[in-house]
């Protein structure tokens, strides 16, 4: 068991780290920070992360893909800003999604411009009525000759308002035990109408988190994804893979604020020496620090089991639970260790408290993380 990363690792992270300053940080900041980005600079900065193989890091090369180790990936991931992360997750998991659900057809019609960054792509999938449970879903799709139709109503899509490309989960039938069987299907703004609104949030507000509204949208037949079976499956397994990588966008945002608070208790003074000498500072320093290491050690550990094929949906599970519920109480011990200075917007800090607090809930709320813990630990499912 090694715990240091390797020199290829290294310099995984440090290319990362050196793409944020050079070629993504001067976009974001050169816009409001809590408004979402313009479509046309996010394009800029798919096309630098395309670049990368952040387009598709999950599919093999030959296919286009980055193919990126999981944990690889997880050490890119934690150096973007965490709107942009989960961003940039939306996009290359449809295309992993529509990869592994499409007829080689399909691949040649979607794949070559979501690959290049140059079309934006997002899952569709929560509903107002159905979020932590998928198959509650009530969105359809109902086929009339060469053409879907599709109803029914979205939340919460990443991507969703700047997506030339929407992959949309339904209903389209009944299994053997009665249960929805689910598809998806790939509806262009382009060519399908339908309305999109974008959600105000109180955290990584310059990402785009939409509600689309299908009224008998008409869709072409063969941008039904049918070749990979029950759709549903396919959101599991790409939902484990997410867990650890959105933890470590969590500890990303929980070592700015970590830095921030060490330099601060180096220069604050009070009772006639700098705050960082007062024991309790130190304690609160420890404390967002182990909370970082944590997160950081649980999710390489998620991720490093699916590179080497093992069953991971607990540990997944774990790693993003803990990752957010400890990075926000660090974030906020961040805040705590600069007082009253703590919450001025001036600081920064309650944008990455703000920031954090949005990453429990995607991909898996905390709750339903812990049932699925609890599920591989005693073999029965609490869900219902
Ligand atoms: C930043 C962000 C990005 C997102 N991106 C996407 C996206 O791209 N595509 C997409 O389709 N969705 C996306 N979502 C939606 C997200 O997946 C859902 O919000 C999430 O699944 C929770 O669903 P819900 O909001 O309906 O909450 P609900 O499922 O209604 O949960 C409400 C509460 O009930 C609890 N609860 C539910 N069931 C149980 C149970 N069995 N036992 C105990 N407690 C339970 C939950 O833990 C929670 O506290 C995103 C959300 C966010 C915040």
């Amino acid at each position: 068991m090694d715990f240091q990363l390797s020199e290829e690792q290294n310099l995984i992270r440090d290319s990362a780290i050196s793409m944020v300053e050079r070629d993504i940080q001067p976009v974001l900041d050169a816009h409001p920070a809590d408004q979402p980005l313009p479509k046309s600079a996010l394009q800029g900065l798919f096309a630098v992360t395309a670049r990368q193989g952040l387009s598709a890091p999950r599919l093999p090369v030959e296919y286009g893909g980055g193919g990126l180790k999981m944990l690889d990936y997880g050490l890119i991931f934690e150096q973007l800003p965490a709107w942009f992360a989960v961003s940039v997750m939306a996009h290359e998991v449809t295309v992993s999604r529509i990869f592994a659900e499409s007829t080689p057809e399909q691949r040649e019609r979607f794949l070559p411009d979501l690959l290049s960054g140059k079309k934006i792509a997002g899952t569709a999938t929560s509903e107002p009525g159905a979020g932590s449970d998928p198959r509650g879903m009530t969105t359809r799709m109902d086929i009339d000759g060469d053409t879907a139709i599709v109803n029914g109503r979205k939340l919460w899509i990443s991507n969703g308002s700047v997506a030339d490309i929407m992959a949309v989960t339904c209903i389209d039938g009944v299994d053997d035990k009665g249960r929805n069987t689910l598809k998806r299907i790939i509806v262009e703004p382009d060519v399908s109408n339908f309305e999109v609104r974008e959600i105000e949030t109180v955290g990584l507000q310059q990402g785009h988190l939409a509600e689309a509204v299908f009224e008998d949208c008409r869709v072409p037949v063969e941008n039904i994804l049918s070749s990979g079976g029950d759709a549903a499956r396919m959101l599991t397994v790409t939902w484990n893979g997410n867990r650890p990588l959105i933890g470590l966008a969590a500890a990303g945002l929980t070592q700015k604020a970590f830095d921030q608070a060490v330099d601060y208790a180096g220069v604050r003074e009070q009772f006639g020496k700098p705050i960082a000498g007062h024991q309790l500072v130190q304690q609160h320093l420890a404390d967002i620090e182990s909370a970082i290491m944590t997160t950081r050690l649980l999710c390489y550990y998620a991720l490093d089991m699916m590179d080497q094929g093992k069953r991971e949906n607990g540990a997944a599970a774990m790693a993003k639970r803990h990752a957010t519920k400890s990075c926000e109480a660090a974030i906020s011990l961040a805040m705590h260790v600069h007082g009253g200075m703590g919450i001025t917007r001036e600081a920064g800090l309650e944008q990455l408290w703000r920031d954090v607090r949005m990453l429990s809930v995607p991909d898996g709320i905390d709750d339903i993380l812990t049932l699925i813990q609890g599920r591989e630990i005693t073999g029965i499912a609490a869900f219902r």
